[in-house]
């Protein structure tokens, strides 16, 4: 029997075809997801840098961002730390050729809520001079860790979410342990039982693991131009620095080591050395079902 395979006047066949052929021209165009822009605080901003044939550098505050090659164009991904001040903001951007160059972008105000949290274990409050020593000392390695630069093909801007539990509405918030006032909370808390396995977000290399006095053992992942995941009071670590991870790859488990009042996922998510809101780079039916004010906030206005 002869098959129609190649019969063009087969209605079925054509559509497949027709239907192959738009997925591969559609999926050079948009398989880079981008986080939600929102221009705040604790938020990403996305900023056009045009179609040079090479691309730019860009710097915010003194620190490399994220540029990526969207539609034909570069585009700087831009993290605003949670310290911003609302209002103009610059950043810089040195061409292939050296040429300097600057974009005002505008930061907008966002409220965030204040959380009161009672410690029992009041050196995890008014650490004591020991502990200050290592306080330090663990700065000086976190900091290595958020700033670390790779230069993969790609980077994945979309992360599924590392364990499913209760997501808490808490990046962002000004807080206060025990009445005195603290940082605020630059990471994503979900709250799940103690040895609820951890998965990598998306692909990337393991750049540290340790045991600090604040956030107990953590494991960082770098995904490349500048994006570093932080998984903070694990009760088990399953990689090692230098490490490969696939998306969906073990990584830990869920515990309540260092400054907390219950086992939870601690995440935090830092582009170009500053926490941003992870919960900018999760999907839609997450995003719509945890962070609604998130999903007004960003939602296209015509
Ligand atoms: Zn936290």
């Amino acid at each position: 029997m002869r098959l129609a395979k190649t019969d063009p006047r087969h209605p079925f066949r054509a559509l497949v075809r027709a239907v192959a052929l738009a997925l591969l021209l559609w999926l050079p165009l948009t398989a880079l997801a981008l986080p939600r822009a929102e221009p705040v605080p604790g938020g990403v901003t996305l900023i056009d840098l045009g179609d040079a044939a090479a691309r730019p550098h860009a710097r915010f505050n003194g620190r490399q961002v994220m540029v990526i090659r969207q539609d034909g164009r570069w585009l700087a991904v831009v993290g605003i730390p949670l310290s911003a001040k609302p209002g103009r903001h610059r950043l810089r951007v040195d061409d292939a050729n050296g040429k300097r160059n600057s974009q005002l972008f505008t930061v907008h105000d966002k409220h965030y809520r204040t959380q009161y949290i009672t410690l029992k274990n009041k050196r995890m409050v008014t650490p004591n001079a020991e502990d200050l020593k290592r306080i330090r000392r663990d700065h000086v390695a976190i900091s290595a860790a958020l700033s670390h630069w790779s230069t993969p093909k790609q980077v994945e801007l979309n992360l599924d979410a590392p364990i499913h539990g209760r997501f808490e509405q808490s990046f962002g918030s000004r807080r206060f342990f025990n009445k005195q006032p603290r940082k605020p909370h630059s990471g994503m808390d979900i709250a799940a039982p103690t040895g609820t396995v951890v998965h990598a977000p998306a692909d990337g290399t393991v750049v540290g693991t340790g045991n600090y006095f604040f956030t107990g053992n953590t494991i960082f992942i770098d995904h490349g131009r500048g994006l570093v995941t932080m998984y903070c009071h694990l009760s088990r670590i399953d990689v090692h620095p230098g490490q490969k991870v696939s998306r969906g790859e073990t990584i830990g488990a869920v515990g309540m080591t260092g400054r907390v009042t219950g086992p939870h996922l601690h995440w935090a998510v830092s582009l170009n050395h500053t926490m941003v809101d992870p919960a900018l780079f999760l999907p839609d039916d997450i995003v719509r079902a945890n962070f609604p004010s998130l999903e007004r906030d960003t939602k296209p206005k015509h």
